[in-house]
């Protein structure tokens, strides 16, 4: 990290991206389509939101089809079934050099595990978001809940659904807080890296991709 000061487990003062935004906004036109990773998980909702945008959208199933995406969304599902399914195609090596070449790369909840630099129990991660993330720690009585998150650089509180979620343990410096949930970090970015440990795709609201749209047309 280029800023140094090692991980800290205490979030520290938050940076928030400073691009206006307004969750009620027009359409979005956006030249380049956005990727959704079809491989397992909860793909086709967020086709859905991205099309909601009038964005144009490709599903993601080989290592080929990022080629022209302006970004690509990791969905929710079962992290070690997306492990698994990734074992056919060079998928890490392609998603590192997508995203080195000026890509967004979004994951939600499984999504999330994936980009995270660190998982517990360990297991392989593509270590583009330099945090530390546990998977299903939000304990067995809620296994699922849902949320208000409030997002000051979507304009909005999010309406965030927790599906067996992971939770952010450390976090770098250079990791900005974009959202939290009593207290704790939900929503960061590094980057053109964003990760949320819920599932943004299950409401109305798609103040979530909107942004990442935008953050890609400034890319
Ligand atoms: N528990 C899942 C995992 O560890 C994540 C759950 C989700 O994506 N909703 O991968």
């Amino acid at each position: 990290m280029d800023r140094g000061g090692g991980m800290r487990s205490e979030p520290g003062p938050e940076t928030f991206v400073s691009a206006a935004h307004r969750a009620d906004a027009g359409p979005f036109s956006a030249a380049q389509p956005f990727g959704v990773l079809a491989l397992q998980g909860d793909f086709a909702a967020h086709a859905a939101a991205f099309r909601a945008l009038d964005s144009p959208v490709r599903e993601v199933r080989r290592v080929a089809d990022l080629a022209g995406l302006a970004g690509l969304m990791i969905p929710g599902g079962e992290s070690t079934t997306l492990l698994n399914l990734m074992r056919d195609e060079p998928w890490f090596e392609a998603l590192r050099a997508f995203h080195q070449q000026g890509a967004v790369l979004a994951g939600t909840c499984a999504g999330a595990i994936l980009l995270a630099r660190e998982v517990m129990p360990a297991q392989p991660s593509l270590g583009l978001l330099a945090a530390t993330i546990e998977r299903n720690a939000w304990g067995r009585q809620v296994d699922s809940f849902e949320a208000e998150v409030e997002v000051p650089a979507l304009g909005a509180a999010v309406t965030a659904v927790f599906i067996r979620a992971p939770r952010f343990r450390k976090l770098d410096p250079a990791v900005e807080v974009l959202g939290r949930y009593a207290g704790e970090p939900v929503l960061l970015r590094q980057g053109r890296v964003v990760a949320g440990t819920f599932h943004p795709e299950l409401t109305r609201s798609h103040a979530l991709h909107r942004y990442l749209l935008e953050l890609a047309s400034r890319h």
